[in-house]
């Protein structure tokens, strides 16, 4: 009698216990295990820019500004996500902060060929644009635990999706378009990395920077 309690308990408890424990890992690990080949994939794509033509008389005022936005709002990312990294230790960030390191050498690429002035500081966590240095520091000061830090990635993200949108749209330069069009896939795959990882984590993510209909759009993608 008492063997077969036992069993019968056990056979109850056991793969509860399995799913409780290994479920959430296994979620979270194919989120990383899925980033790590798309950053291999990445790096192939953008690094192939350096064997494009450049006319430095060609750019605008405009495309010229948001070549240096992009370079500092890349760098801020990786830098933001690093620092999540060391703090709070989820692997997302690591893989994501490789990435942004690519994102922005990419728009660096296209500033250096264009015989243009790196706006980059290159300190972790220093920036020239100040709108950009005040956001670092208020996402690094004000995420308490591992899904305050998840939700900031996804606003940056969301952040990243909505300027790269507006100057893919305003530009005609096809060596920018080509740059900008693999970040914005680059931070689509980001946003939604980081909005999975929330809800594995029992979040739902709710965005604040795109419409709630940009955003299914993007994430359903
Ligand atoms: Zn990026
Ligand atoms: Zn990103």
């Amino acid at each position: 009698m008492k063997t077969s309690f036992f069993l019968i308990l056990g056979t109850l408890f056991l793969p509860l216990n399995l799913v409780s424990c290994s479920g959430n890992n296994t979620n979270e690990e194919e989120i990383n295990a899925g980033m790590d080949e798309k950053a291999i994939l990445e790096m192939g794509d953008i690094s192939r820019v350096a064997t494009f033509s450049y006319d430095s008389a060609a750019l605008s005022e405009d495309e010229i500004a948001g070549l240096y936005l992009m370079r500092e709002e890349e760098k801020m990312a990786r830098d933001v996500y690093a620092f999540f990294y060391a703090k709070f230790n989820v692997r997302t960030f690591g893989n994501i902060t490789k990435s942004e390191n690519q994102h922005a050498s990419a728009v660096l690429r296209l500033i250096n060929n264009y015989g243009l002035t790196d706006p980059a500081k290159p300190a972790p966590g220093e920036f020239t644009n100040q709108e950009l240095q005040e956001l670092y520091n208020k996402f690094t000061t004000e995420a308490i635990t591992a899904v305050d830090a998840l939700k900031v990635g996804a606003l940056i993200e969301e952040t990243d999706i909505n300027d790269l949108m507006k100057l893919i749209a305003k530009t005609k330069n096809t060596n920018i378009q080509f740059v900008y069009s693999n970040l914005l896939r680059g931070s689509i795959f980001h946003l939604k990395a980081f909005t999975s990882v929330l809800k594995v984590r029992g979040v739902t993510y709710v965005p604040t920077v795109l419409s709630q209909e940009q955003y299914n759009a993007i994430i359903g993608k």
